[in-house]
């Protein structure tokens, strides 16, 4: 998602105002209607034809896939709520002790001092702590105290377009109706064998199939192409803007808690999880330089 900033970056630094009062609630409304609507398309139309309406895979089918687009509404709702900004730190942590004092860099724009990996938004005209980037498909700054649910939400998005996908091509492969309207099957039928089954009465059911299909390869394609970002974060303890800097990396187990919290992993079951974070985001401990690894 982040890439789209970095397409609108220009628009964004010369008129933040108006670029959030566009971005965001497009974005986040086509993320949302995006959601409910895979959902729909999959329980009512596709799975349908893999299983029986009335057995006990179908029924499955329905828990799964209501575990997966709660994860993906709940880690937005919950990612857009959790303020990362300097301001939500307790007023005595707002400012640095003496001995973190050279750590701490002054924003122009806040007129304050910040801690180490905060950095300020245009869009959000604040300082973040441990900036990632700006979101417009969460409407926030992407941070160290909402960076859990940002992750989550991608990989839902992801997970979700996959099995949908996946369905597809099930019902493809075990319903001849279905396999009959799949734009590659008729092509096959119409225009190699000229064996014409496909009958005007089918158009809108043909076309709406096909349709689907196209709108999910979007959804997957754009959904697959944002997790790679993600590797180095977890890997480095880096962030989207600060690509292979690896300073603070102290090892993934520990990369793992710093960004997700004390549950690590456990944290994919739900954004509801409590799963408090090391500490405030104001101290950084820095990985031991390769020469010294071993002292
Ligand atoms: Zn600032
Ligand atoms: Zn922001």
């Amino acid at each position: 998602m982040c890439f789209v900033v970095n397409v609108c970056k220009r628009f964004a630094k010369e008129q933040p105002k108006t670029f959030v009062a566009i971005t965001h609630p497009y974005c986040v409304s086509l993320l949302l209607v995006g959601t409910v609507f895979f959902f729909l398309a999959e329980m009512f139309y596709v799975v349908p034809f893999i299983f029986d309406t009335g057995g006990g895979m179908y029924k499955l089918a329905w828990l799964v896939a209501i575990f997966i687009v709660s994860n993906i509404l709940g880690n937005e709702l919950v990612c857009y709520l959790t303020d990362t900004s300097v301001a939500s730190l307790p007023e005595e942590r707002r400012t640095p002790k003496p001995e973190e004092e050279h750590l701490w860099s002054y924003c122009d724009e806040c007129k304050m001092k910040v801690p180490p990996r905060a950095w300020h938004c245009k869009l959000c005209k604040c300082c973040a702590l441990r900036r990632d980037h700006h979101c417009i498909f969460t409407a926030t700054c992407i941070g160290h105290n909402n960076y859990r649910y940002f992750f989550w939400l991608q990989f839902y998005l992801a997970l979700g377009s996959v099995l949908f996908l996946v369905s597809y091509l099930l019902a493809v492969a075990v319903n001849k109706e279905f396999r009959n309207r799949y734009v590659l099957v008729w092509i096959i039928k119409n225009v190699w064998k000229r064996d014409y089954d496909i009958h005007v009465a089918n158009w809108n059911e043909f076309l709406w199939q096909n349709w689907l299909l196209m709108l999910n390869t979007y959804a997957f394609t754009f959904s697959l192409l944002m997790l790679p970002y993600q590797l180095p974060i977890f890997y480095l303890n880096t962030t989207f803007y600060t690509g292979s800097d690896c300073r603070y990396n102290l090892g993934l187990r520990r990369n793992i808690k710093l960004l997700l919290g004390q549950r690590g992993l456990w944290t994919f079951i739900s954004p509801w999880i409590n799963s408090p974070l090391p500490h405030d985001g104001t101290r950084w401990e820095e990985a031991k330089p390769l020469g010294n690894i071993n002292s």
